[in-house]
């Protein structure tokens, strides 16, 4: 590849708001054979709002949404604006909780009134020895429609459930079948219930879904793929998905993302839509294409 066509194809590039690093990354966009997409801020709009409130036995709606936003507040995860922000709707402010910890992959605990609140997902609960005293199937209907229930637990017990949708982005169906029409292996995944992550799948065609990830488990699920003998590109906006974005032979951080992300990625999507993906796909072969 000469310098020339290579400096010409990332100024092309830069007029689809698609920002490539370095040469090394024009080209390998064009050898791409599987796309993996973060489902949280790339597939969707990474803005979920709450979507209902499930109290238990015992329990107000306000009043659970208020324990939940309170241990949220010292959270940046988009799951916590969303609650926060719900409370902040119904007039009630966070309350001041003590010992807050994020939980990553799972959720967050805190003090709240002199006693322990866990809110997150069914791997938190189960890890705490939280029973769910019958809302176990009441989860899997939620998931199943992409929602994403979370479970408020006070002192060990169930107190309900609270839940978020977070829709896609109006392009993202129309991006993921260009990529498959370039034949591409489209892949999502995401530390959200499989069932949840099988719906938002469905809803723009893609062809894997690979649910219920941690984080630091990320980067092996790409590492899995190249082992496979996939050339991998990974798409991804937030600080966990910095290592499965260094990992991949190409990585695209999209834009709005973190600066972790940004810094992690070869390629940043300035537009915030995946079409960026399959512009600098084509805009990679047609710059091999030209220096052949
Ligand atoms: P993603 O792959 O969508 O970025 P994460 O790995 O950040 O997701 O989180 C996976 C799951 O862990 C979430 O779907 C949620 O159930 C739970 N979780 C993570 N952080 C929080 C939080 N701050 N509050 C509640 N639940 C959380
Ligand atoms: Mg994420």
């Amino acid at each position: 590849a000469t310098p020339i066509s290579i400096m010409i194809g990332v100024g092309k590039a830069a007029q689809y708001g698609v920002l490539i690093r370095n040469g090394e990354a024009l080209q390998q966009a064009g050898k791409l054979t599987t796309i993996v997409l973060d489902k949280t801020g790339t597939v969707t709009e990474g803005r979920p709002t709450v979507t209902s409130v499930v109290p238990t036995e015992g329990w107000e709606e306000d009043e659970l949404l208020h324990a939940a936003a309170s241990v949220e507040a010292g959270s940046e995860h988009p799951l916590a604006q969303a609650i926060v922000e719900a409370a902040k709707e119904r007039g009630m402010q966070p309350e001041a909780v003590e010992g807050f910890a994020a939980l990553s992959g799972r959720g967050v605990s805190a003090e709240w009134r002199g006693q322990t609140v866990l809110f997150g997902n069914l791997r938190l609960m189960g890890e705490q020895g939280v029973g769910l005293g019958g809302l176990e199937s009441r989860f899997g209907e939620l998931a199943a429609e992409a929602q994403t229930p979370m479970l408020l637990a006070v002192a060990g017990r169930a107190a309900g459930i609270i839940t978020v949708a977070d829709p896609v982005k109006s392009d993202s169906a129309g991006a993921v079948s260009r990529l498959k029409r370039e034949g591409l292996k489209v892949v999502m995944i995401t530390g959200d219930y499989q069932a949840a992550a099988d719906a938002v799948g469905r809803q723009v065609g893609i062809d894997q879904v690979i649910a219920e990830v941690l984080p630091e488990h990320k980067s092996d699920a790409v590492a899995k793929l190249q082992a496979e003998g996939e050339i991998v590109g990974m798409v991804g906006d937030g600080i966990n998905d910095a290592p499965a974005l260094a990992r991949a032979n190409v990585g695209f951080a999209i834009g709005s993302g973190t600066d972790v992300a940004i810094e992690s990625a070869d390629v940043t999507l300035m537009r915030g839509s995946l079409h960026g993906v399959a512009d600098a796909i084509a805009i990679s072969q047609a710059t091999v294409r030209n220096i052949k």
